[in-house]
Order: structure tokens, then C-alpha cells, then sequence
């Protein structure tokens, strides 16, 4: 374990960190984010929209359909995952699949940074490899290629 894993503030694993290990146990997530690709290709703007249940898909994957999980668009415009709750908050402004992915890491491994990014970015690459292959990492973040960060 490094220095940064033992912290309890939320400091960020490095890319290195992030794919130095595969996950296990991925399969039905990455059937559930194949099968929501599958319903949502196409069209941008419909695919968008439908990140909230790509959200609610990934809970029921997680939790099962017994339990009371729900998305719900954050005022704070954040994402987030309140545990007591089990309420995956989307950022209405930034609609994103890595990001919405990283929320329901959090909500399947708990605070772990490591385990939230690993789970985002290996399922992402999994079922879009094309699409990986244009992100480059900022960080902890995976952006596209040229695009600048503030
Ligand atoms: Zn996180």
C-alpha cells in the first residue's frame, strides 16, 4: 500500500496506480454498460439523457433490484454518491459516462479512490476501446486528447 492509499482525505491515485492492477469480478457490470451502449448508440444527444439509467443500471447490478437505490440530478451540480441514501448524484451540466461510472465504483467498493478510478477506467476501456484509445490522462482524469483542463 503507498503512502497515498493510507490517507483518509480524498488524495487521488496516479494513472500508474490506477492500471497497475486489473479488476476482478467486472463481467456484469461490463454486460450492463454493453447493453446500455446497445439501447443508446446513435444519436449524442438521446445517449446523454440516458446516463441516469445508465447510473440505475449499475446500482441494480450492485445492490440488487430489492434495493432502494435512485439517481437524481445534484443542485449542487456534483457528482457524488450518498451512501445512507444510495443516491448516485449526476452533474445535469457534464454529462459523462466515465464519471457517472466512477460514482457507482463508489457505490459498489466505497471511498476508495483507487478502486472508483480502476473500476471507471477499465470498464470504460472494456466496452469502448475506440473511445479510449482518444482520452489521455490529466491526472487522475482521462480527457480527451488536446482538450484543455482549468
Ligand atoms: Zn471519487
Amino acid at each position: 500500500m503507498t503512502t497515498s492509499e493510507k490517507k483518509k482525505v480524498a488524495t487521488y491515485p496516479t494513472a500508474e496506480e490506477i492500471m497497475a492492477g486489473e479488476m476482478e469480478g467486472l463481467d456484469k457490470y461490463r454486460e450492463a454498460l454493453k447493453n446500455w451502449n446497445t439501447c443508446y448508440k446513435g444519436n449524442v444527444e438521446k445517449r446523454k439523457l440516458a446516463i441516469p439509467l445508465l447510473a440505475r443500471w449499475m446500482l441494480v447490478e450492485a445492490f440488487g433490484t430489492e434495493a432502494a437505490c435512485e439517481y437524481s440530478i445534484s443542485k449542487s451540480y456534483m457528482y457524488a454518491f450518498n451512501r445512507d441514501t444510495k443516491t448516485l448524484f449526476i452533474d445535469a451540466y457534464n454529462l459523462s459516462i466515465i464519471s457517472t461510472l466512477h460514482e457507482a465504483g463508489h457505490a459498489i467498493f466505497g471511498s476508495s479512490e483507487l478502486l472508483a478510478c480502476r473500476f471507471s477506467t477499465q470498464l470504460f476501456r472494456d466496452v469502448f476501446p475506440k473511445s479510449y484509445a482518444k482520452l489521455e490522462w490529466k491526472g487522475h482524469m482521462l480527457k480527451k486528447k488536446g482538450k484543455k483542463t482549468c
